[in-house]
């Protein structure tokens, strides 16, 4: 028996979580971090934590699951206190089980740590072996991360957070507390995002800037890339850099893993996305009838193709939305159930008809394959593919849950054979300086490995993903 969910996620990309922290005495911060999460499930759906902290005790519910099946009124109510973390996790380093769910707590002599971690340490294993006899209870490279810093020169938190992170390489969007005191710290790359908002005078950090607005927070900036912050009832403090800045965001983020309407270095994501789809029916016309998405996460962009190239927008493929994670199915159906469950046509919509489907990108083209299939048989004249991200022929090291190279369908095809093993009609990817050009960002300041092999840092460490399993 397998869980139909984690199959389509072996389909999709996914990102590697997302993290919120809040200091706010007086307001229920247990609460306020579980909206936070809930507009973050679109970044982690296997498991959710929050630890809170009231100054003497730290508490935490952690469990597998989404946000809404972890957390009820009853157990909120526990989490008392004026220091909050949560975190909303895919596993990239370490599987998902109990022992791996975020926060991370670390109980000390005398003072406990917490962390929640966005991103991924590609030397965690060089790092796990440094740590001797540390008895881990995880298998992820947050535990080392935390364990590093516990095991860091100074007597302080925050000595600790500034003596351990310049050995951390990677990405990591952090949030962090002790009893007492709220952190956030990014790598120097900024790889990740982490926004830092104001709610009633106190401090909040979220993933994406989608969470602030949904908590009621006004966002300020982000945390710089190597910024670390410290928040406690004197204020708010940046302690210092962690190395060089040298930003290299992700612009995938863009394409894919961030919500529409979170604004990420100061462009909104959706108008991002529209501007992909403009750009991209620029570079690749094509005559049709309708111009359609792939919901959700193609749709921003479908807005885009259809207005620029005056092509009517329609919707054709019906997402269902309430797909458990528990879903079951006999084995051997599993991959055709999978799309047909998540996706079905409307026959009436596209008989006869010339159609241009957008996409935000392919990954093992499995699931493009199966929609075109369903498409022809409804009776669709002419399938026009439309992919807003140039081809994806690399892994990502830095938090992103993708396949390995080997399939990953344009690492050994060019784009005729990925058009001939899906069957559409014509297929065209968005180019790297159009995406590039979309996205507002000077293109020093992107990832953009996962198209180009070009990775920002040293990942030899990452090669075999399995190092550190
Ligand atoms: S490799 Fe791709 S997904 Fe990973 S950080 Fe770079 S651009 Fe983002």
């Amino acid at each position: 028996m397998v869980d139909i969910a984690k199959v389509k996620q072996q389909e999709a990309l996914h990102d590697h979580c997302g993290v919120f922290g809040i200091y706010a005495p007086g307001e229920d911060v247990a609460k306020i971090t579980y909206f936070a999460l809930h507009s973050l499930q679109h970044r982690g759906q296997e498991s959710a934590g929050i630890a809170v902290s009231d100054g003497i005790k730290l508490r935490s519910i952690r469990n597998l699951g989404l946000v809404t099946s972890v957390f009820n009124e009853h157990n909120l109510n526990k989490l008392k206190g004026f220091i909050a973390i949560g975190h909303n996790r895919y596993s990239t380093t370490g599987g998902n089980t109990q022992n791996n769910i975020q926060p991370i707590i670390i109980s000390a002599k005398h003072s406990v740590f917490s962390v929640a971690h966005n991103g991924n340490i590609v030397n965690a294993q060089k790092l796990a072996n440094k740590l001797g006899d540390v008895k881990r209870s995880s298998t992820s490279d947050t535990e080392v991360l935390a364990y590093t810093i516990y095991r860091a020169k100074g007597d302080k938190w925050k000595d600790k957070i500034i003596h351990a992170a310049p050995s951390f390489m990677g990405a990591y969007s952090i949030v962090a507390c002790s009893k007492k005191r709220l952190y956030a710290f990014r790598d120097p790359w900024g790889i990740r995002p982490l926004s830092i908002g104001k709610l009633n005078g106190y401090y909040v950090i979220a993933s994406e800037t989608c969470a602030l607005e949904t908590i009621g927070a006004v966002y300020t900036r982000d945390v710089a890339p190597g910024e670390i912050i410290e928040i406690d009832k004197y204020g708010f403090h940046v302690l210092g850099k962690i190395g060089k800045p040298n930003l290299k965001f992700c612009l995938f983020e863009y394409v894919y893993l961030a919500r529409p309407d979170s604004i990420l270095n100061n462009e909104l994501v959706h108008q991002v996305r529209n501007r992909s789809g403009a750009i991209l029916a620029s570079e690749a016309p094509v005559k049709a009838d309708l111009a359609a998405a792939v919901p959700d996460s193609g749709t921003s962009a479908a807005l885009g193709y259809s207005a620029a190239a005056k092509i009517p927008f329609g919707e054709v493929l019906i997402k269902n939305r309430y797909i458990g994670r528990t879903f079951i199915q006999p084995e051997q159906h599993i991959r055709e159930l999978g799309v047909k469950i998540k996706f079905n046509p409307m026959k009436r919509m596209v008989y006869g008809k010339r159609i241009v489907i957008v996409d935000d990108s392919i990954v093992r083209g499995t699931t493009m394959k199966k929609i075109v299939e369903m498409l022809k048989k409804c009776g669709v004249r002419e399938i026009h593919l439309r992919i807003c991200s140039p081809p994806i022929k690399w892994p990502c090291y830095f938090g992103v849950d993708t396949p390995t190279r080997g399939q990953l369908i344009a690492s050994d095809k060019n784009v005729a054979a990925i058009r001939k093993y899906i069957g559409a009609d014509t297929l065209h990817y968005l180019s790297l300086k159009g995406l590039i050009r979309a996205s507002g960002q000077p293109e020093g300041n992107l990832c953009t490995a996962c198209f180009t092999g070009k990775y920002p840092m040293d990942v030899k460490y990452n090669f075999n993903k399995s190092i550190f399993e």
